[in-house]
């Protein structure tokens, strides 16, 4: 029997249905003004696992997932004022429902990709209000909730249970909420709206007898699942993030509402991250099922990825550990068609079979144990279970994995052209004709088939899509998967490091200036393509084949500031890093200052443009001045790479580049470092076209993140401050 940890208690539970043989599973689903990232369906996929553990016990299930198809109605959306996407759509002329159904589809689509089962209900949100607004009426009733000009709070010190399921983890997130979000016109801070008043020019609200509005987002969970199941359900699922306040709030609302509890059984899904925080739209970190499509990876492999962790632990996704896990699917996949081939008309046996289900059962049924289960059918292909068995207890357990290993395409069928030319190939090879076998071999992989020789497989297959994918060239997924050569002697004097986000004619113009001028030093350029298309990486590649001191590292996708820059100092071989931005411009000889400065052992860091400031609240240029400096900025800032050791990387939480140069400065402070700038030296700073492109509210907002981090870790070392000083 399945047994999964219940938020609410705890602890590890035996699912026991209210109604023998049914299950009723409610889902939060997905907010459609946007597409789903891979972290929202990490969600999903959790759900569907638990789904299908319970129909292959054979319970039916009734299995509802919302549609929450007013954006407004979420607390991040309400604090925004009207979401962006919308007001771009309705600028186009698209009607909010149009956009929803949009987004609704493509979701359903991302889905299916993922082979994540149909749900037997997708209700929307608007079609609810009528239920929502009941609800809160008889909330007003019964005295759980007050009414103040127009809106409708749910008052929590009258529901004792509030606070049960999230614990301790609501107060410090209670916190957060209330100081984002202080509204005077509630009697507790703690207290949630069940109906807001539209204001002055929404065009989405509903009439209702406290004037026009719409509803709280708490509210419309309550309403669906009540709807569809009654006044009592087995499972709620969702997110880590969901508990709170999401389903602290619409516990409260709909047991207040029935007088009773109302979910069993609570679970909830940790998070994907990537880039080591949580993957998500706003931190630039999320990726969509279409990117997966688009880069010719095959979705499913997401799917297994998932498998590979326990749904209680975060996962850190990579394009190199989804690829890995589509590699392992490929071979799954090929063992499967093999056993098939092999197994036809053998005997069954049912004794085999159903000792490794009930193995198998036993490991997903403990708390979904998705990555004991995988292990158990990669042992299973080394077992001495018959071909035959095999392949019949891959296919069953299949029902539960969802692998859609039965749709996979025979890969050795081999049409009899392909064929042909591999036995003549097999001729020329015989007779020791290598050159020639070679050249067939070829032929037949540009034709999208495999050769293979001394394999345990038949020798010919079409190649999967990983195969026929083209790898331009070798990716790092993280500054981790970059070796580092830190500890290693230098190789030349200066490596110079520049990270490009885009614009490679900036890029170019920075290392053909850096080139012209530094014919006489021993240098190495090490630029790094960051996730950039495959156009700007392909110019970027190029660059090194004009001058060999020149390396492309490409990374498979945008990695943050501080780790693209890591990746850089971690691969350098020169005695001195020169880290510099693509807007810099050389005029002249400029690495030589930079080495003079650095000479003094007392100094840590030299470059071009330094910060000063008195009290840490504002930095300012030090005006083109030369001489010691709080901070160097990041367009040219050069260092000792032996310095490292003591003074360690930058942080990888910066994943926007300001005040990075900052937070770096201050490490190299904190180690009784100086650091010194040379405002003479020969350098142009041209547009930077990295802040350029951002809009004044994306600036702020992400220099303000970054700035709270420099805060958090150095606010009390004003000893470190240059006016400070008692040199
Ligand atoms: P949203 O559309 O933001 O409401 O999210 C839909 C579902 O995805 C919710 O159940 C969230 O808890 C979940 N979710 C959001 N971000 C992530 C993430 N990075 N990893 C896993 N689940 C997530
Ligand atoms: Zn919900």
């Amino acid at each position: 029997m399945l047994k999964l940890y219940n938020t609410l208690t705890r602890k590890k539970e035996t699912l026991v249905p209210l109604k023998e043989g049914l299950f009723t599973i409610y889902t939060c689903g997905p907010t459609v003004y946007r597409d789903a990232h891979i972290g929202n369906l990490r969600s999903y996929l959790m759900a569907d696992w638990i789904r299908r553990i319970l129909s292959f016990r054979g319970h039916e299930i009734i299995h509802v997932k919302n549609i929450t198809d007013v954006g407004h109605m979420r607390q991040e959306v309400l604090e925004q004022g009207e979401d962006k996407v919308i007001a771009a759509a309705i600028a186009e002329g698209k009607s909010p429902r149009e956009i929803a159904d949009f987004y609704t589809k493509r979701f359903l689509s991302d889905e299916a990709s993922l082979n994540i089962l149909p749900v037997n209900h997708l209700p929307r949100a608007t079609d609810h209000v009528q239920e929502m607004l009941e609800i809160t009426d008889r909330l007003l009733e019964k005295g759980f909730a007050y009414e103040r000009e127009g809106n409708v709070y749910f008052s929590v010190h009258k529901f004792t249970g509030y606070g049960r399921l999230s614990g301790n983890l609501h107060e410090s997130q209670l916190q957060e909420a209330v100081r984002v979000e202080a509204d005077p016109k509630k009697n507790d801070p703690r207290d949630f709206t069940l109906w807001k008043k539209a204001e002055e020019g929404r065009s989405v609200k509903w009439p209702s007898r406290w004037g026009d509005g719409f509803p709280g987002w708490h509210i419309e969970c309550s309403a669906m699942s009540m709807k569809f199941f009654g006044e009592t359900f087995d499972i709620h699922t969702g997110g880590v993030d969901n508990i709170f306040p999401h389903h602290e709030g619409e516990i409260a609302q709909s047991e207040a509402f029935v007088g009773k509890r109302v979910v069993n059984y609570w679970v909830h899904g940790q998070h994907l991250l990537a880039d080591g925080v949580k993957m998500a739209k706003s931190s630039g970190n999320a990726f969509i099922v279409p990117e997966l499509k688009d880069r010719g990876i095959d979705p499913i492999a997401f799917r297994y990825l998932c498998m590979t962790a326990r749904y209680r632990s975060r996962l850190n996704f990579t394009f190199s550990s989804l690829k890995a896990s589509e590699r392992a699917l490929n071979k799954l996949r090929r063992m499967y068609v093999c056993w098939g081939r092999e197994g036809e008309g053998s005997e069954k046996d049912g004794e085999v079979e159903t000792e490794w289900i009930g193995r198998f059962l036993d490991t997903v049924e403990n708390d979904l144990d998705f990555p004991g289960a995988l292990d158990l059918v990669w042992r299973l292909a080394e077992s001495d279970a018959s071909t035959y068995a095999k392949h019949s207890i891959l296919d069953r357990v299949d029902e539960v994995l969802g692998l859609g290993i039965a749709e996979t395409p025979d890969m050795f069928a081999v049409p009899e052209s392909i064929v042909a030319i591999s036995r003549t190939r097999d001729g020329l090879r015989n007779r020791g004709e290598f050159r020639e076998a070679d050249s067939l071999r070829s032929e037949i992989s540009q034709k999208g088939y495999l050769v293979q020789d001394g394999h345990g497989e038949p020798s010919i297959r079409k190649k999967d899509k990983s195969e026929l994918r083209e790898e331009m060239w070798d990716t790092i997924s993280s500054s981790v998967d970059v070796t580092s050569r830190l500890a290693k002697g230098n190789e030349c004097e200066f490596t110079i490091g520049i990270v490009a986000n885009g614009f490679p004619e900036d890029a170019e113009r920075c290392i053909r200036s850096i080139e012209a001028h530094s014919a006489s030093e021993s240098i190495e350029i090490l630029l790094l393509d960051n996730g950039n298309e495959e156009l700007v990486g392909k110019v970027l590649h190029g660059l090194q084949s004009t001058n060999n001191r020149i390396s492309v590292i490409h990374a498979d996708h945008p990695l943050g500031d501080g780790a693209a820059k890591n990746a850089l100092v971690k691969l350098a071989r020169g005695r001195m890093f020169v880290l510099v931005d693509p807007s810099v411009e050389a005029k002249n000889s400029f690495l030589p200052k930079l080495a003079q400065i650095l000479e003094d052992r007392k100094v840590g860091i030299a470059g071009f443009a330094g910060l000063r400031t008195e009290n840490m609240l504002h930095f300012h240029d030090g005006e083109g001045e030369s001489g010691e400096m709080d901070a160097m900025q990041g367009y040219c800032l050069a260092f000792r790479r032996e310095d490292i050791s003591s003074v360690g990387l930058m942080r990888e939480s910066f994943r926007f580049y300001r005040n990075l140069d900052i937070d770096f400065s201050f490490q190299f402070k904190e180690r009784g470092f100086r650091i010194v700038a040379d405002s003479d030296l020969p350098l142009v700073l041209h547009e930077h076209r990295g802040w350029s492109i951002l809009s004044d509210q994306e600036r702020d907002e992400l220099s303000r993140k970054n700035y709270g981090r420099f805060l958090k870790k150095w606010r009390e070392r004003a000893d470190l401050l240059v006016v400070n000083s008692v040199r």
